[in-house]
């Protein structure tokens, strides 16, 4: 059980930054400006009133308007109007308001204006998070023309105070401006390379799953991966109460074509039995290579009648096929053992119960289909031919 003053704060946390993960980190980058605005003006009110130096009013008003846009801008994006703007971050706005006004006080805090390159330093830095290169070199441009401007001010205001003193100042500004876009544009040439090798990472990964999940000669489902669906399809249809039917299939006499034609023409030929089986049913029956020439058909949502007659067709279809090779065409047949999933038995004894029918099929001469009965496993009836 959590504290109660933690509860609190972490409400206080969502209210805030918004319960989203993704506005949470633009809403904490965000407040972070306002934080880093608000003390900084604080710091040049609380000289301007003890100094005098500066127009205090003027101050006042620079420090209002400052954290007040800063803080428009936050509640915009907290409230998911930043989006509609293009940029969910506002990341731009926010520098651009704040690269403004630091140039303001760059005029304003009169002989202190060597306190303002460290916050320009600060705001750039913002700029290493979001930025796409042009946004950075566009922001570099503006904050070079907006501090330029305030230079000449500053140079025009104050041209009783030292040139040396008033060159040095700037020459900071474009030191400091330099170094940050130099080092903005570092960062951000690391930021892709990482985010390239994260997407070729994800490509691999998925490559990787499909060539765990699928076999390579038919591009069905392996057996793993089909013995995961089933249990899964297993859940929904104790849920559900609807039937669920398995299938065993096995292509009959295939050995002696891998003997007679050559494994190439047999690897063919499953292919070619694997894709007519698929176009024999719907996109929801799953059909996986369960191993060699053996095949599982899941046929969910789906009575024993109609499974059946489906089953049926699949044969039918099969034993149409002409798979042509050196010497002519070659043609296939297909024995299945069919068996519905009771409620109470396992996966595994219902795919026993299948195999048993199959073996049935096989028995009684192949090319048929035979129901496992609802009884005991492995006492198929009902072939039908
Ligand atoms: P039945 O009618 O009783 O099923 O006879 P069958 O000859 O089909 O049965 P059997 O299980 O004896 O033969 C299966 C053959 O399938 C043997 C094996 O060489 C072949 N086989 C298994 N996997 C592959 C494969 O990936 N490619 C090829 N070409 N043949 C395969
Ligand atoms: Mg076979
Ligand atoms: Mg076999």
């Amino acid at each position: 059980m959590r504290h109660p003053l933690a509860l609190a704060w972490r409400r206080i946390l969502d209210v805030a930054l918004s319960t989203d993960p993704q506005r949470r980190v633009l809403m904490s980058m965000s407040l972070l400006a306002l934080l880093i605005m608000a003390s900084s003006a604080g710091v040049l009110l609380l000289l301007a009133e003890a100094t005098e130096t500066m127009n205090v009013t003027s101050v006042r008003w620079w420090a209002g308007l400052s954290v007040a846009g800063l803080l428009v801008l936050s509640l915009l994006v907290r409230f998911d109007q930043a989006a509609r703007l293009g940029d969910p971050s506002l990341t731009v706005a926010q520098m651009v308001w704040a690269i403004t006004s630091g140039a303001v006080a760059y005029v304003l805090a009169g002989e202190a204006r060597g306190i303002v390159p460290s916050l320009l330093a600060m705001i750039l830095f913002f700029g290493t998070f979001a930025l796409t290169t042009a946004e950075v070199i566009g922001i570099g441009m503006y904050a070079l023309a907006a501090f330029g401007c305030a230079i000449a001010v500053c140079a025009r205001l104050n041209a009783s105070t030292s040139g040396y003193i008033e060159t040095a100042y700037a020459l900071m500004v474009l030191i400091v401006l330099g170094g940050c876009i130099a080092l903005n544009l570092r960062i951000h040439r690391i930021r892709l390379k990482l985010q390239r090798q994260r997407e070729a990472l994800a490509d691999a990964l998925a490559v990787n799953r499909e060539l765990a999940t699928r076999d390579d000669l038919t591009g069905l489902l392996n057996r793993r991966a089909m013995q995961d669906l089933i249990t899964l399809e297993q859940r929904r249809a104790l849920r559900t109460g609807r039937p669920l039917m398995l299938a065993q299939l096995d292509i009959d006499h295939f050995k002696p074509i891998n003997d007679t034609h050559g494994h190439s023409t047999g690897d063919r030929a499953l292919q070619a039995f694997a894709s007519t089986v698929r176009a024999c049913v719907r996109d929801t029956d799953v059909l996986a290579r369960w191993g060699g020439e053996e095949f599982v058909l899941m046929l969910a949502e789906t009575s024993p009648e109609d499974a059946r007659d489906l089953l049926d067709r699949v044969r039918q279809e099969v034993a149409q096929l002409a798979i042509p090779h050196a010497n002519g065409v070659l043609h296939l047949t297909v024995s299945a053992g069919l068996a519905q999933h009771r409620a109470e038995d396992s996966i595994d004894h219902t795919l026993e119960r299948a195999d048993q029918a199959l073996y049935t099929a096989k028995a009684l001469g192949r090319n048929r289909v035979v129901m496992a009965p609802p009884g005991k496993p492995g006492t198929g009836i009902g072939a039908r031919a």
